[in-house]
C-alpha cells in the first residue's frame, strides 16, 4: 500500500488537487479530485465517526423523578 496523502496526486505527486464535493454515503465522505498537472482523476474517501453533540436548545426532558 502506497503512502497516499490528502491533497497530493497519487499519480504524479502534485500538491493541490481540484475537488468537487460529493454527498455523504453512510459513514464515508467522498471527495472526487482531478490533478491539474497530469489530469488523473480519483476519489479521496474519508470515514466519518461520531464526535459529539452540540445542543442548540433543550426541549422538555422525560424524567419521571421530576415532580
Ligand atoms: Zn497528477
Amino acid at each position: 500500500m502506497e503512502d497516499f496523502q490528502a491533497d497530493i496526486c497519487p499519480v504524479c505527486g502534485h500538491a493541490g488537487l481540484d475537488y468537487e464535493i460529493r454527498d455523504v454515503q453512510e459513514d464515508v465522505l467522498v471527495y472526487p479530485w482531478t490533478c491539474p498537472q497530469c489530469k488523473s482523476k480519483g476519489d479521496e474517501e474519508y470515514t466519518i465517526s461520531f464526535n459529539t453533540h452540540v445542543i442548540h436548545s433543550r426541549g422538555r426532558e422525560n424524567n419521571e423523578n421530576e415532580t
